[in-house]
């Protein structure tokens, strides 16, 4: 394969770069100055969300291929490698319950061996999942959790949970210099319409003047955040000599009814909201203690929810009129 690898630049191996978090960060990652292979299965991801990276040959190459398989990823000297890749919405990795497992297991060891075999920095992009339904309230790094092992979430969870441990083994065992981070719900531009989250199904119907499906009453809550203050945490913990969990998340929480609400005074839509069943283990209440993060890093979320939907907003009005 032809090397993007300036040797004066950083070396960057993304993931999941075809997915939400995975191309903002590619783009912020070509932004500092690195060069970047990124890998993707296309699975839930799209090249759509790559079209400023592929317009930079020099900086950025694209490898279509499933990281569960050794032979797609490049032998190069990799300085960091940043393992992003999982279905992240709770319909798709439902619905790739089984390749869910396998990115989150043998995805991540294949990556980890990668960066033991390079010397690389590795970064595993966890989730507040791994507290399960919390019976802690605001979750800290320290809580161990509440999940489900054989619940519908559980190829999920579980399988993050599995990640970590295996991250930590080659930090303790090989010395890798391993960064965990566990995210709390991210939205922003280039989630899919159709993700079915709660921030892009709300937003669409909205939009198109339907019911709002709450799931359940509408009381258990979420803490969202906005996308670029994701990044900025990424890159601080990539740089910090931490190897043990960070939680980066909003600590704003909100219920789902005031969330929609929220979303119906912003679009200004006239839509009813439509009760549905919740969910089997839906977590009730999920807010992250976000005071490690704080001290270690300087950082802390910047953009408020209602100007994170906005943005988000005009990005789903301007599709709408495509
Ligand atoms: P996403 O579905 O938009 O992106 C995931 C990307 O990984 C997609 O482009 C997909 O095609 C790719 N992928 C999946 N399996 C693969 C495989 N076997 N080989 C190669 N590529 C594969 O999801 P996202 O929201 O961008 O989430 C990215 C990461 O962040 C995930 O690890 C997720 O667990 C974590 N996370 C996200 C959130 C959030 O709210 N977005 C919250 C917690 C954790
Ligand atoms: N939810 C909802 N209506 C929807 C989609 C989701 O009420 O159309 C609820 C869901 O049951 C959960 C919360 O919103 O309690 C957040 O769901 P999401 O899928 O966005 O993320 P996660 O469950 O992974 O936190």
């Amino acid at each position: 394969m032809e090397s993007v690898h300036n040797s004066k630049q950083p070396l960057s191996l993304v993931s999941g770069c075809a997915g939400f978090v995975g191309s903002h960060l590619v783009d912020r990652l070509i932004q500092k100055g690195h060069n970047v292979i990124g890998i993707d299965n296309l699975s839930t991801g799209s090249c759509e969300n790559l079209c400023h990276a592929l317009e930079q040959p020099e900086l950025f190459r694209f490898i279509q291929g499933d990281l569960s398989d050794t032979t797609v990823i490049p032998d190069q000297a990799y300085d960091f490698i940043w393992h992003i890749a999982s279905p992240a919405s709770p319909p798709d990795y439902q619905r790739l319950s089984i390749d869910t497992m396998l990115i989150n297991s043998l995805g991540t060891k294949n990556m980890l061996d990668m960066a033991k075999k390079k010397g690389s920095r590795f970064l595993l992009t966890s989730t507040s999942e791994v507290y399960g339904d919390p019976s802690m309230h605001p979750q800290k790094e320290s809580y161990w959790g509440n999940v489900n092992p054989v619940g519908e979430r559980a190829c999920y969870d579980e399988s993050k949970r599995f990640a970590e441990a295996l991250t930590m083994e080659y930090h303790r065992k090989y010395a890798v210099e391993t960064r965990i981070v566990r995210i709390f719900n991210t939205y922003g531009p280039r989630m899919r319409p159709n993700d079915g989250r709660v921030i892009t199904n709300f937003i669409v119907q909205a939009l198109e003047e339907k019911p709002l499906t709450i799931y359940g009453d509408g009381t258990q809550t979420r803490s969202f955040q906005y996308i670029d203050d994701l990044i900025d945490g990424l890159l601080l913990v990539m740089e910090s000599d931490y190897a043990h969990p960070i939680n980066l998340g909003n600590p704003e929480e909100y219920s789902m009814l005031e969330l929609a609400r929220i979303v119906l005074e912003l679009t200004g839509s006239t839509s009813h909201l439509s009760f549905l069943p919740l969910p089997s283990d839906d977590p009730k209440q999920r807010k992250p203690d976000i005071t490690l993060a704080k001290q270690l890093l300087s950082w802390e979320p910047k953009v408020t929810l209602r100007q994170g939907l906005m943005n988000i907003l005009t990005t789903f009005q301007a599709l709408k009129e495509i």
